[in-house]
């Protein structure tokens, strides 16, 4: 068995983001707009949902591989219940050196408490817009910014580290970039910009409608004096700055003007056990058909390593008009 994996870049696998659900309590219209996820629309039943005793094995098998950073995501993983019992149980596993947990905030009231004690210490928090028709419209459920601030502010008081993440579009929430800032600076917590991404195949994602980490940054710099930072470690995908004079930061995600797959050490569970390689991929490995027919671990970790050395992805590198009408997973079931 190597000691380090590695795909046919050379990129090891350090991370694996999970989805444990592909329901959502939001219909954002970049990820599941509500004219395709309408009530009619029929998700995974539990049966075929990975348990936490499933997904808890699979976590311990893949930080022998060299796996050291969880991220816990959907759909909107606050509406898998009792997920505070998955990350208890994933936190103590050898190998494992950070958890983190990507949420709308909507459910955080009831939630956040127990993150915390499961010993969580990390959320990254959704948040697109300070504009109430803006964000509502964008959520597609009217969901109020006042009602996610509230409850950022709650988790923040718990003592969570936060990451707020904004996607931002041309004409539709940019007029938010510049006060998103302010509040965000003001409160001292980290703002991420993400470039809007062509995943799946039903956000009508175009070239035009990218709001670039260029243009942002250049509206920012009428506002503010930003310094960069330097990268913590590989792999990292947020190209960091700070306010002058402060600790609080700025982040941008450049999935489109600066891809970043060189440095991907990202693999990804679906909800139903499918390994993905790339958030872009078409298909995956089913890693649950394995789990319940009785495969030892040791078949599970060499799957897993064909898997990974065979992986030659980089989608964000080679994107075009022409690649984004490829069929591809959807986000809310792959996980963001
Ligand atoms: N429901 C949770 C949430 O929204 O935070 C977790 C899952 S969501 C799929 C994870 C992240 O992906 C969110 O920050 C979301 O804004 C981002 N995302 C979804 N669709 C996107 C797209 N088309 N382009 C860029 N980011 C996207
Ligand atoms: Fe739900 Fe998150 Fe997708 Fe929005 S981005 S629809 S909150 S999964
Ligand atoms: Fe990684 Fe695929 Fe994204 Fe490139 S496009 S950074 S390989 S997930």
């Amino acid at each position: 068995m190597p000691n380090t994996l590695g795909d046919k870049f050379k990129r090891p696998m350090r991370d694996l983001r999970i989805s444990v659900t592909d329901r959502c309590n939001f219909r954002c219209t970049y990820c599941m707009p509500k004219e395709i996820f309408g009530d009619d629309h029929v998700f995974l039943p539990k049966s075929e949902l990975l348990s936490f005793e499933e997904i808890t094995r699979l976590v311990t098998i893949f930080a022998e591989l060299g796996v050291k950073k969880i991220r816990v995501t959907g759909g909107e993983p606050l509406m898998r219940r009792d997920i505070d019992r998955l990350i208890a149980t994933i936190r103590p596993i050898k190998g494992i050196e950070d958890i983190g947990l990507t949420t709308n905030g909507l459910l955080l009231k009831q939630y956040a408490l127990k993150l915390k004690e499961a010993g969580l210490s990390r959320l990254n928090i959704s948040l697109d817009a300070l504009d109430e028709k803006t964000f509502g419209a964008m959520n597609g459920r009217g969901i109020t910014p006042s009602f996610i601030l509230e409850n950022i502010d709650y988790a923040k008081k718990l003592g969570f580290q936060i990451k707020v993440n904004m996607v931002v579009q041309k004409n539709v929430n940019d007029k938010d970039i510049i006060p998103m800032a302010k509040y965000f600076k003001e409160q001292g917590i980290s703002l991420r910009f993400i470039e809007f991404m062509d995943v799946g195949n039903d956000n009508a994602w175009s070239f035009e409608k990218v709001m670039t980490k260029k243009e942002i940054f250049e509206l920012l710099q009428k506002e503010f004096e930003l310094e960069p930072v330097d990268a913590k470690y590989f792999g990292e995908v947020a190209k960091n700055y700070r306010y002058k004079g402060t600790e609080t930061q700025v982040g941008f995600i450049t999935s489109v003007s600066e891809s970043f797959c060189s440095s991907c050490t990202r693999a990804r569970l679906s909800s139903d056990g499918k390994l993905y390689t790339c958030l872009f991929a078409s298909s995956g490995f089913d890693l649950r058909n394995m789990l319940r027919s009785g495969a030892s671990d040791l078949d599970i970790k060499e799957a897993v390593i064909r898997l990974w050395e065979h992986r030659a992805d980089r989608y964000s590198d080679e994107r075009t008009e022409e690649t984004a009408k490829r069929k591809k997973i959807n986000m809310s079931y792959i996980g963001g």
